[in-house]
């Protein structure tokens, strides 16, 4: 997973950059899932996205990487606006957004989350998201991680 953070980090930096928001990763533990690389690549795009778009200029955003029992836990946390709570039910609904009219400067469909929770479910993995209004937002991924893969074996040359 490590590599699809830092690309992610590469990626999305310029953003970060120009909203003037620390952006951060923190490998504690190289981890590896199984599965479509490129939709996970795709569930922190979007994620980190959201954690740049909903936190203002001087804010921070970091992406932990870790192990958790036979998971790769991986940690977007923000200071930004965050979620009011009777909302936090709701946000990975297909074109839910918190506030419309403040959503409408910002920009996006609403689909973002609904997308990351489909591919998160389709590696059998989880994910939840804990935030409070005004102080910033935690989500945490939770997937099946897999051994390091065999580094390949010389094949043996025949005389
Ligand atoms: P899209 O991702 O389709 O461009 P979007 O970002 O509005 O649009 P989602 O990513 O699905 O849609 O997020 C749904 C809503 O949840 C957002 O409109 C926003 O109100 C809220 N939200 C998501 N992530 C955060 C976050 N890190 N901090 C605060 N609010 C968030
Ligand atoms: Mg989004």
């Amino acid at each position: 997973m490590q590599e699809l953070i830092i690309r992610t980090m590469k990626v999305l930096n310029p953003i970060a950059e120009q909203k003037k928001i620390q952006l951060a990763f923190d490998i504690r533990e190289g981890v590896y899932v199984d599965g479509d690389m490129a939709k996970l690549q795709q569930v922190l795009m979007n994620l980190v996205d959201n954690a740049l778009k909903y936190t203002p200029e001087g804010g921070q955003v970091v992406v932990t990487l870790l192990r958790k029992d036979n998971y790769a836990r991986i940690l977007v946390a923000d200071t930004g606006i965050g979620i009011p709570e009777a909302d936090l039910p709701h946000i990975f609904e297909r074109f839910y957004r918190v506030d419309k009219a403040r959503s409408r400067s910002t920009g996006g469909t609403g689909l973002g989350l609904a997308i990351v929770r489909q591919i998160v479910e389709m590696h059998d993995g989880t994910i939840t998201v804990s935030s409070k209004e005004g102080e910033g937002s935690l989500i945490t991924v939770d997937l099946p991680s897999v051994e390091p893969p065999e580094k390949l074996q010389q094949e043996e040359v025949q005389p």
